[in-house]
């Protein structure tokens, strides 16, 4: 059912549901979705509007203003706008739904590394993440059946060598907008739900608690008229979880009074991003690398037909679709592959892990080293409030975010591109050039407009990070607050590490599994 906060009476209580989800963008859409058609009465609250597509209504969207620190403003001074859609869908709106799981040891403390780590193993989140892979109708579930990639993309990785340090991985993404924007491809199904609400143009202000902070008692909302605050209401529920993205989950829970917080202060801290250099080195080869060897690393479009039986085999539709109706009985979507570390390599280094993505010349004998990597949760980078600065309809402190790389971070990309180029020096890319200084201490980089310049990848983990005891963060392992009893987080701040992997098939898939417990739980 669809309701609209600005046609509610000023001052309504919205009660009597099992949960409400606050936020629809990944983590949201995917949490109601999984819950339509269950027993659970859910309430889906949606900042945007229906039907809203690709940019977001412009005053909705300056609620995301705010301010960053000396680092992140050399960085990328629009971070807070740039990187996040305050609308029906979230950030989905403007993704491509570049996919892969974490690694094995990115679940894992790495001793001498980071002690950090998450509560469970790839083992117990796989199920949810084949669930969440269907969401891109990406096909199997096989980013390690190395055979059948070879098969697809007509290509092979580098020949191994004694000693490889890096080995090739695969990568996916959906570029249908019916897929992935997930207000589109789930749009119907909430709708028609007996047992979801949604209602739109509704925003959290704050959440308020009983006295001891350990029970939330309401959520305290608005719609927004004309660009301006629009009427208060409240909303009550038997469980709550917050899925407004890796910043606004945390500013949200400092705007009600830092709740959740831990004894060590940590909500809001070790904030993450995928550190980017999209142009790190430049490499020339001695003759031209083999095409297929090059159409490893060339995104290409895959057409699959499903198997006809549960447990058959997927047919690889070679030519063309001409007949438009196949379309939907074909599954497509690109893959590609990418250099990481091997999970030997990575355990031994005491660096981050990373990804490499080669992009050739036309006369492949040279290639462009673009390197993602994973940055070290440190409580010294940050979201907090700014106390001086205020949204322009709520009057509410806009987020603060203090991102910061440190000394570790800095030798993480030195280090891997050093393994990145001594692993293509053994595969006769002699010549090699370096577009990025990566030299010297956490805060000397190249910053843009320059070439080569550091750039913040778009993903926002870690500043509600899970961990076993509330000493240690803001989660348990099923992402409630430690201290609140009916009070969860559905989205990437729970992440106790980020690794390479884009986000959001991890997101969906926590939130799937998020669902399944609530719906035992409550249900
Ligand atoms: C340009 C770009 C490209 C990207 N590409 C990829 C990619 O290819 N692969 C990938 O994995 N990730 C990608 N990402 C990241 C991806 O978009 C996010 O990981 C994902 O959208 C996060 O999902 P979320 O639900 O946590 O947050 P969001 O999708 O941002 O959704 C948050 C929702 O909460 C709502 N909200 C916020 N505050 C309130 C409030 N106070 N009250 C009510 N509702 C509120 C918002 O309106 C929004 O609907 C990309 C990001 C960008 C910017």
């Amino acid at each position: 059912m669809y309701l609209h906060a600005e046609q509610l009476p000023a001052g309504a209580v919205l009660s009597g549901f099992d949960l409400c989800i606050v936020g629809a963008g990944a983590a949201g859409i995917a949490m109601a979705q999984r819950l339509a058609g269950s027993a659970l009465s859910v309430l889906l609250l949606v900042s945007g509007s229906p039907g809203e597509r690709s940019r977001p209504d412009p005053a909705r969207q300056a609620l995301y203003g705010g301010t960053t620190g000396d680092f992140l403003t050399q960085v990328d001074p629009d971070f807070l706008q740039r990187s996040r859609l305050n609308m029906y869908g979230g950030t989905t709106n403007h993704f491509g739904f570049w996919a892969r799981p974490l690694d094995p040891a990115d679940f894992m403390p790495r001793p001498g590394y980071r002690a950090a780590g998450w509560l469970f193993g790839l083992e117990e989140l796989r199920p949810w993440y084949r669930a969440a892979h269907a969401f891109g109708r990406f096909g199997p579930f096989n980013y390690d059946d190395m055979d059948f990639w070879q098969r697809v993309l007509y290509a092979r990785p580098f020949p191994p060598q004694p000693g490889d340090k890096l080995q090739g991985a695969i990568m996916r993404a959906q570029y249908d907008a019916n897929l992935h924007d997930f207000q589109v491809q789930f749009r119907d199904a909430l709708k028609n739900s007996a047992n979801i609400t949604v209602l739109f143009n509704a925003h959290l202000l704050t959440i308020a608690a009983a006295e001891n902070q350990r029970q939330v008692r309401q959520l305290n909302c608005s719609s927004i008229i004309d660009g301006a605050a629009g009427k208060p209401f409240a909303v009550r529920a038997r469980a709550y979880t917050l899925a407004c993205g890796g910043i606004e989950n945390a500013r949200l829970l400092q705007l009600s009074g830092a709740l959740g917080n831990n004894r060590r202060d940590q909500l809001g801290r070790g904030f993450m991003l995928h550190p980017l250099l999209t142009n790190a080195a430049r490499v020339r080869f001695e003759r031209p690398v083999a095409s297929d060897i090059r159409n490893f690393f060339r995104e290409q479009q895959i057409r699959l037909k499903p198997p006809a039986a549960a447990g058959g085999a997927y047919e690889h539709m070679v030519t063309p679709l001409v007949n438009p109706e196949l379309v939907y009985e074909y599954l497509m979507f690109n893959a590609w592959g990418v250099l990481a570390p091997r999970q030997e390599t990575l355990l031994q280094e005491v660096i981050g892990n990373f990804r490499v993505i080669l992009y050739f010349g036309a006369d492949g004998k040279s290639a462009i080293v673009n390197l993602n990597w994973e940055q070290l949760p440190d409580d010294s980078s940050r979201i907090t409030l700014d106390r001086e600065r205020r949204d322009p309809i709520f009057g509410q402190p806009v987020a603060h975010v203090d991102w910061r790389l440190n000394d570790v971070d800095k030798r993480s990309a030195a280090r891997a591109l050093e393994l990145t180029l001594n692993y293509l020096r053994r595969q006769g890319g002699a010549r090699q050039e370096m577009i990025t200084d990566v030299s010297g201490g956490a805060r000397r980089w190249t910053f843009p407009p320059a070439a080569g310049a550091l750039e913040t990848g778009d993903h926002h983990m870690g500043a509600l990070r899970m961990s076993a005891s509330a000493a240690d963060g803001i989660v348990d392992s099923n992402a409630r607050l430690h201290t609140v009893e009916n009070l969860y987080i559905a989205g990437s701040a729970i992440f106790p590490t980020g690794g390479y992997a884009n986000p959001t098939l991890t997101i969906v898939a926590l939130s799937l599994r998020l669902a399944d417990h609530l719906k035992a739980l409550l249900g």
